[in-house]
């Protein structure tokens, strides 16, 4: 079986304001190493092969205010991914706050190679269905993402970095934009872990196009968060968010997730099928 993880975060850190740089690496060990992969795509190539991992998904989002991310991630996360295009997929974003013409950034970011979008209401500073509430230009990043079919990944759960507004995780606001953009893939990263994993459960089941990812749960505790996660199968995708505060390294999360007994069809689907119907 091939091996997706489906949320992993390779950015450039250059960007990043000292005091979050602080956070993403405190007491690792590895920091050299990450450092070169931020860089160099044959660093991380070499990191997944030694991991166990066939294909990951490169998750990017511009946050200049809070993280330091300026819009030039979609640029970068394209052009690394260009390195090995069957193996890394780009995802990138649009700051619905920092924008004049978002359709014509999503457009531009899908020019570049950008294959997928990621909002990140905590550090964005946005709620996810804010288009309600005047914000048009998330309503344009919506409805561009779904006309050219790219699937849009919205965090949900807390976040621990200095600055990040973690209610705006709560994933039931994800519930008006599955209603708004129906034709509209979302992907709701982190299963709203560790505050809100029924509501995430509950969109998951309610709407086709709804899916959600695992990662930064502890592989160990996914079924103490998600008892039914079998049933979910065909939904759910993989993924480690490596190298986020606490996840060490993709392959001990990818051991350790293999070893929760789910059943073999489940695992098949979680860690490759629907990644591989998701990001084609
Ligand atoms: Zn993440």
């Amino acid at each position: 079986m091939a091996v997706t993880d489906a949320h992993i975060h390779v950015q450039p850190w250059w960007e990043l304001k000292p005091a979050v740089l602080e956070t993403m690496t405190r007491g690792r060990a590895d920091v050299d190493e990450l450092q070169k992969i931020m860089k160099s795509p044959s660093h991380l190539l070499r990191r997944l092969d030694a991991d166990g991992i066939d294909r990951a998904v490169l998750v990017n989002y511009p946050s200049p205010d809070l993280m330091g991310f300026t819009s030039r991630v979609n640029q970068y996360v394209a052009e690394y991914c260009k390195a090995a295009p069957d193996r890394l997929v780009p995802m990138g974003g649009v700051h619905p706050r920092f924008t004049e013409d978002a359709a014509a950034e999503v457009r531009k970011a899908a020019e570049l190679g950008v294959r997928a979008l990621k909002i990140h209401p905590c550090h964005m500073a946005v709620e996810p269905n804010a288009y309600l509430h005047g914000l048009d230009t998330l309503r344009a990043i919506y409805e561009e993402a779904q006309r050219l079919r790219l699937p849009v990944m919205i965090h949900t759960g807390t976040s621990v970095f200095p600055g990040a507004r973690s209610r705006a995780g709560e994933p039931m606001a994800a519930d008006d934009v599955a209603v708004d953009f129906p034709d509209l893939r979302l992907i709701l990263a982190h299963g709203g872990r560790p505050l809100w994993m029924e509501q995430a459960f509950f969109l998951v089941r309610r709407f086709p196009n709804v899916f959600m990812d695992v990662s930064s749960i502890p592989p160990k505790a996914i079924l103490k968060y998600f008892p039914r996660l079998a049933e979910i199968a065909d939904k759910v995708l993989y993924g480690s968010d490596w190298p986020a505060p606490g996840v060490k390294s993709m392959g001990t999360n990818l051991d350790d997730f293999r070893s929760l007994g789910l059943p073999p069809d489940a695992l098949v689907r979680m860690l490759d099928t629907n990644a591989r119907r998701l990001f084609p």
